[in-house]
This record gives C-alpha cells, structure tokens and sequence, in this order.
C-alpha cells in the first residue's frame, strides 16, 4: 500500500495543534491539541475521528515541544496511527512566514531552516514556535519528508503596487519592510471552494475573501491569484480584528510613545492584544457581543459598528481593485456563524451588486452555500474554511510530485 497519511502539525509558542489526514478520501483520522507547553498545568486532548472514539484528555507538565510531539505520537499509536507507521507519507508544517522567499510548499532541508530562521525579524512572535516543531518533528522521523506550508505564500503574486509602503525604498528593502499579508492557506483555499461553488474554474472567477475569525483579513482574488489583502508586514493590519486594532494612522504610535509614555512592547501590546473588538468593548467573541446588543448595550453596539465601518471599506475597496466581482465569500469563525455580520457588511451594497437573501442567510451549516438573492449580480456566499486540508493537501501534492 502507499502512504496515504499526512500529519498536518501547527506549533505555536506554548501548543501544537495537530490533525491526521488519509488523503485517500481526505479523511481526518485523529486531531489534537496540547496546550500550556512548558508550564505545570499543560493538557493533551486528542480525539481519534476514525476510531470514532471518545476524545482523550491528559494533564500534566509537558516541559517543551519535544515531550509534547511524543505524547502526541503515543496517543497516535493507541490506535494504531503512530508516527512510525509506513503508511504516514509526509509531514505537512504550517509556517507563517515566508517572506518573499517561499512562494510554494517547500521540502523542508537545513538550508530551508535556515532561512526561516533568517525570517525572524520580521516574524517575531510566530516563526520561532515553528522551527521548533520542525525540529522536533525531523528528530523524531528524519528520514520522513517534511514539508513548510507558508500563510504568506500565496500572498506572494501581489502586485508591488500593493505589497510596497509608501515609504523610503532604501530603508525599506533593508529592513524588508513590506506587505506580505496572512491567512494565505485560508485564502487560497476558500477562493478555489468558491469558484467550486459557482461551478467555475479558479481562473474563470474573481473573489473578495473575508476571512472573519479572531484574526480577521481581506483578499482580493482575480483569476486565482491574490492581487491584494489587508494583513501587511504583520498580522496587525487591516480589519478590526479580536484583539488587533488593524488600520491606525501610525502616528498613533508616536503619540502614544512622546505624550502617553508608553514602551514600545507596551504600544505593541496594546494594539495586539488589546485592542479591536476586545479594546472597545471588553468582549472578543462575537456571539457575546451580539447578545450585549441585543440587551441594549451601546459600547457593544458602537464596536459592533466599527467592526462593520471597517469591513465595508475593504469590500469597497477591493471592488475597485478587482473591476469585475464574481463573488464575495464569507469565512471563519465570525464569517461561517455571524448571520448578522454578514448582513450588515453587505448592507447598502446594492449598487456594487451585493446583497444577502435573509432566509438563505439564515441558514446554518457545514457546507459551502449561496447566500444572495437567485438574481444577484454577485455572489455571496459562505465558505467554511479549512486550512488544516489545505496544508495537507499542499503537502501530499508535493511528495507525490517528488516521489
Ligand atoms: P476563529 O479564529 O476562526 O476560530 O474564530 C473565532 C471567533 O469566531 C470567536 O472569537 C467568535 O467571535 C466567533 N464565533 C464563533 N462561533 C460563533 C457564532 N456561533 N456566532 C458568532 N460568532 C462566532
């Protein structure tokens, strides 16, 4: 038999959330999570979805990435999934950033390693986590192909009239400052789905991607390709996001470090972590915020509306973008669930050709669905996102076409 399996591995600072795949049927035998690495009080939960079993819970220290892809790995092979098995084909690896290097999945080498290393700077907070689950992965199989999927891969085809700051060219490309934008398996994902949806190639169809979850980005889609999206040097901006401010004037900064004294970690914390949704009105999650409005709360409300403001500019603006629009999909988690979020970015769009169907907005589901008017100009649609697929299925590919 061939190997069929890939282990989609997502490491962060202090979690590995991962999933097994058999891309036979794309199938998802076993997904996990273990949180709080490092600290007394971690936890693995891991469900095996083809058993059909009860998920598992463990708690305990687990002191680092290493002892956590072990636990992992015997959970797996209690039912009979363990990472020696010679049916696991490859290792898919979500990395967030690539710079402009990564345009494409990648064999994972140690000069690839390198260079991700070489990305730091500009990715502070996330690529470290994912080298060590790389490493941590390829000491524990080496002789297994271990492949980078990249968030900001497919961001690469942006033209530069879109991916440069309109600041000094020389300081920029020293520090490599640019806009590489996020989110980018997501993207890719949903916009070929949508075009699946219509019943037309990707390259037939141009799609406005909104990508609502706790982080939240735009993208403009023409023929397949991104031409443009809202995330730029970092995830900070673009849409009010959970915790992110998106778009502030920079001098907000400045302002912030001159008159309000504030540190630089102290203005990234606010803006990171601080900010957007959960800034304005102390509440990140949309359904609790919809039941504060629902009860009469006017900063619930305000929020609410600022969320809105934001998102219609970009959906505005990549009209502009983009000329012709096929379609505008709808993902994630404020994007799959929030019927009232969905209404209220397309409301007052008609003349763009943008409208929703209540009833078929209405609807809840699993699967990608219509929810515009049978006569609309454009389609609205919603997409639920997969990116753990997605890395799989960017993984398998590659091995394939390497075997
Ligand atoms: P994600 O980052 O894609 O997992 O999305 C997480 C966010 O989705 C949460 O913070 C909520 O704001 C939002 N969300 C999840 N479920 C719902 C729901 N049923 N209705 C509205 N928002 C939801």
């Amino acid at each position: 038999m061939t190997a069929s399996r890939v282990l989609v591995l997502n490491s962060g600072s202090s979690s590995v959330k991962y999933q097994l795949l058999d891309m036979r049927d794309n199938s998802r035998l076993a997904a996990g999570l273990v949180e709080r690495i490092g600290e007394r009080t971690s936890r693995l939960k891991h469900t095996p979805l083809a058993a059909g079993g009860e998920a598992r819970e463990w708690n305990g220290p687990i002191a680092d990435h290493d002892a956590a892809l072990k636990a992992v790995a015997e959970e797996l092979a209690k039912d009979g999934l363990g990472l020696d098995s010679p049916e696991l084909a490859a290792i898919g690896h979500r990395v967030v950033h690539g710079g402009q290097t990564f345009t494409r999945p990648t064999v994972i080498d140690d000069a690839v390693l390198a260079e991700i290393e070489r990305l730091i700077p500009v990715a502070p907070l996330h690529n470290p986590a994912n080298l060590t689950g790389i490493r941590t992965a390829r000491a524990l199989r080496p002789d297994l192909p271990q492949i980078a999927v990249f968030d900001t891969a497919f961001h690469t085809t942006m033209p530069e009239s879109a991916a440069r700051y309109a600041i000094d060219v020389e300081t920029a490309d020293a520090h490599r400052i640019r806009r590489y934008g996020f989110h980018g398996t997501s993207h890719a994902y949903v916009s070929r789905a949508t075009a699946e949806l219509l019943g037309k190639a990707p390259e037939e169809v141009n799609v406005i991607v909104l990508h609502l979850g706790n982080g939240a980005s735009a993208s403009a889609v023409r023929g397949g390709v991104c031409v443009d999206t809202s995330m730029g040097l970092t995830p900070l901006e673009g849409l009010v996001m959970g915790t992110r401010s998106g778009d502030t004037d920079p001098a907000v900064i400045f302002h912030l470090a001159r008159v309000g004294n504030m540190s630089i970690d102290e203005i990234d914390t606010l803006l990171n972590k601080k900010s957007g949704l959960i800034g304005l009105c102390g509440d990140n999650d949309m359904r609790e915020i919809r039941r504060r409005i629902d009860e009469g709360d006017a900063r619930a409300e305000l929020a609410f509306d600022i969320y809105i403001h934001r998102l219609k500019k970009y959906i505005g603006a990549y009209c502009a973008v983009l000329g012709r629009v096929d379609a505008v999909a709808f993902t994630a988690g404020v994007g799959e669930n929030s019927a009232e979020v969905r209404a209220a970015a397309v409301a007052g769009l008609e003349t763009l050709g943008l409208a929703v169907d209540d009833a078929l907005n209405a609807v809840r589901g699993d699967e990608p669905r219509l929810i515009s008017p049978p006569d609309a100009r454009v389609a609205v649609a919603v997409v639920p996102t997969d990116e753990e697929l997605e890395i799989a299925t960017q993984t398998y590919a590659l091995v394939e076409r390497t075997n």
